[in-house]
């Protein structure tokens, strides 16, 4: 793979040790285990919704005062912005949990997609919007996430994908089939040689 000349991170699991206890959200809420919680709260109606967002705001709000950064974040991030290399974070959280994590960790991205800017993934369109923010060509741009949205998202919108995860999974086909699969962010420092 060439040096990419744009970078887009997922956040919770990705930039984050997973903290999000999606299982313990679901049952607050009261859907179903196993559905995604966004899909699931479509056909709700307005005080459904209302209530199952404010557990989700106490919940992403709670992980980033408790968040750690992942293995290799820090360096990694320090790498790209040295290389003056645009980075974006695409999430399917609220902006204020953006936010949060921004101010607790003092990190700057260029481009933010949160789910109230349009449908969330594994829509592919936040990462074209992020593309279009950063002024980078989708196919020069590298997508990084922990699960498999994030791969079908960013594949969808053309970008090369990297899937962070331990073990890898066994069915990469299932995974949106990424372009690359690492332990860590550290082992992806290897992209930008001196
Ligand atoms: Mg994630």
């Amino acid at each position: 793979m060439n040096p990419p000349l744009a970078v887009i991170f997922d956040l919770d699991g990705t930039l984050t040790e997973p903290l999000l206890d999606f299982v313990e959200i679901r049952r607050e809420i009261g859907i179903a285990p196993g559905l995604p919680i966004l899909e699931a709260l479509e056909g709700k109606d307005a005080t459904f919704r209302a209530h199952a967002e404010a557990i989700l705001r106490r919940h992403e709000l709670e992980a980033i005062d408790h968040a750690t950064l992942a293995e290799g974040c820090a360096e990694l991030l320090t790498l790209l912005g040295a290389r003056g290399i645009p980075v974006a974070i695409l999430t399917r959280n609220m902006r204020e949990a953006v936010d949060a994590f921004m101010r607790r960790f003092d990190f700057r991205f260029q481009a933010i997609y949160t789910r109230e800017d349009g449908p969330p993934k594994p829509s592919p369109h936040g990462a074209r919007v992020l593309c279009d923010s950063l002024g980078s060509a989708p196919a020069q741009t590298l997508a990084v996430g922990d699960y498999k949205f994030d791969v079908i998202a960013a594949r969808g919108a053309g970008c090369k994908t990297a899937l962070v995860r331990h073990p890898a999974p066994d069915d990469l086909a299932d995974w949106g089939s990424p372009d690359l699969v690492v332990p860590s962010l550290r082992h992806l420092l290897r992209l930008w040689p001196d």
